[in-house]
């Protein structure tokens, strides 16, 4: 999966995992709670295995620019 997937992929599970959570605390149930957290899981481990540097395999932590904090290299998989 090259990192605009991964990066798009990222953004949905943590869109997803917000809006779920929003939606557990206005309507809270045991099936909406246990639901969110699925998602908010899936998007932890996502970001611990997907969010890295294509180049160095660096994890990119937050904010990260158009280059690896790492090895500089551009992550769109230009020089
Ligand atoms: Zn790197």
């Amino acid at each position: 999966m090259d990192f605009k997937k991964r990066k798009m992929l990222m953004n949905a599970l943590n869109v997803a995992a917000a809006g779920l959570m929003v939606w557990q605390l206005v309507r809270f149930s045991a099936v909406t709670f246990w639901i969110s957290l699925a998602f908010v899981a899936a998007a932890i481990a996502a970001n611990r295995v997907l969010w890295r540097c294509p180049h160095c395999g660096e994890h990119l932590g937050v904010g990260v620019g158009d280059v690896c904090p790492r090895c500089g290299k551009r992550l769109d998989g230009g020089q």
